[in-house]
């Protein structure tokens, strides 16, 4: 029987049901309907709090998480993050603009992205964006530019693809090296734009950034990344006489979908990836800057819980046994997108035993939209509500209205709070722009 209890917001009640951030989720799926997001506003408080407090401790001073806000971008996020305090990453004006709406300080967003069009430049200045993270030359001169109509001194960083050395780094250094993201440090790519950034009059070089990968359990992949980016700050110190202000070292630490994934203790990690930094600062004779990291998945995903109504259930001899739902691609298409894994709990018969392999189809004209296959769950009948775990990142993220399928509300779950934090979509809304 698989182990449900993969982050401590998830329990069984007396009832046999599951609960989620201390709530009947049966009770929540009646309430407001399926299908329906959870988030557990004080798991994401939780999780940004760890990334904080580890990073204030362990790091230079200033030194801070931003959340990665594409995992999950709604007001209400952007409103939490106000509130603990961190910075967030945009990657694209309407991202900029929903945190714009929600009244977060302007100043402390990062807008990433590796193109961001003359309209997204100039808008995100008119709004008075604190960084953008320069993806490539063409960028970088458009935002000069803009910045000197504006009058206006800019500040940026620099996003580098490290390259990692695929003798000893196989698994992400194709993707870095291939990566569409950043300015390579090949060929001296990174060190002539670093020098063109420093001569630019409305441009204030900050430092430098890089992204990795995600759902990462290792520090390696980091420590990987500190080794090669410190190795660049030296050069450009040599080369250039600077000395970077901002390490952004990305985001991407994993988070547990299923039982399989290790439980992974952030704190540890960051104190991990904190001693490199500081070992390769002293060891380059660097002045070591303020470290940025830019959490998405891991401040969300496990404060996240979707719930689904069944219809069929069809039991294909020698094939699957097809559960359907009503949500599927629409609220959820990372299965269709990459296989991702997912735990599924039958909500209203989370204590009986778990023997049946289903197959979890959504609703959309698609054989490819599932969300889960040979899930091991208590064999389910049409009206019993379908749990699908750690969907907080990802999810609403990048649902789609496929089909018309209208989306899902957003409940935040709090101690001694319970809000709608985005509405259901009606069919009106679907008509909405239909002229
Ligand atoms: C997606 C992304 C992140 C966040 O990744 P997670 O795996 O969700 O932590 C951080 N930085 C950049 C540049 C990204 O593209």
């Amino acid at each position: 029987m698989q182990n449900i209890k993969i982050c401590d917001n998830i329990d069984i009640n007396d009832q046999g049901h599951l609960t989620f951030a201390g709530y009947d989720t049966v009770d929540l799926a009646n309430k407001y309907s399926t299908p329906l997001y959870l988030m557990d506003e004080d798991k994401i408080r939780e999780k940004v709090r760890i990334y904080k407090n580890a990073m204030a401790k362990y790091l230079p001073e200033g030194s801070m998480p931003e959340f990665a806000s594409k995992a999950f971008s709604c007001r209400a996020v952007y409103r939490i993050m106000a509130e603990e305090g961190i910075d967030v990453d945009v990657v694209s004006s309407g991202e900029l603009y929903t945190a714009f709406s929600a009244g977060f300080p302007m100043e402390n967003v990062f807008f990433h992205g590796n193109n961001k069009t003359d309209s997204d430049i100039t808008f995100a200045m008119e709004k008075g964006v604190g960084f953008f993270v320069v993806d490539g030359a063409e960028e970088l001169y458009a935002i000069q530019t803009e910045a000197e109509n504006k009058g206006i001194t800019q500040k940026i960083l620099l996003r580098i693809t490290p390259g990692i050395d695929p003798h000893t780094h196989k698994k992400i250094s194709t993707g870095s090296e291939e990566s569409k993201f950043g300015i390579p440090l090949r060929c001296g790519a990174a060190l002539d734009m670093t020098k063109a950034a420093l001569s630019m009059k409305n441009i204030h070089l900050c430092g430098f950034h890089c992204h990795v990968g995600s759902q990462i359990f290792e520090c390696e992949p980091f420590i990987n990344a500190a080794e090669i980016m410190f190795k660049f700050f030296a050069d450009v110190k040599a080369a250039l006489g600077y000395t970077p202000e901002i390490f952004n070292i990305g985001g991407g630490l994993g988070v547990r979908y299923t039982c399989a994934d290790p439980v992974i203790d952030y704190d540890e990690k960051i104190k991990e990836i904190a001693d490199k930094i500081y070992s390769e600062a002293q060891n380059y004779g660097i002045n070591p800057p303020k470290i940025m990291m830019e959490p998405g998945r891991s401040l969300v995903a496990d404060a996240g819980m979707t719930l689904y109504t069944v219809g069929t259930v069809k039991k294909l001899e020698g094939f699957a046994n097809y559960v359907s739902v009503d949500g599927g691609m629409t609220d959820n298409p990372r299965y269709t997108l990459y296989e991702s894994p997912y735990t599924v709990v039958v909500a209203n018969k989370a204590d009986k035993e778990k023997n049946f392999a289903a197959t979890i189809a959504g609703r959309c004209c698609e054989s490819g939209d599932l969300i889960q296959e040979n899930a091991e769950i208590t064999e389910p009948e049409r009206g019993d509500i379908l749990a699908v775990l750690t969907t907080g990142a990802y999810n609403y993220s990048m649902a789609s209205n496929y089909n018309r399928v209208p989306r899902p509300p957003v409940v935040m779950l709090g101690k001694d709070k319970e809000y709608v934090a985005v509405k259901r979509e009606s069919f009106e809304d679907l008509c909405a722009l239909d002229v």
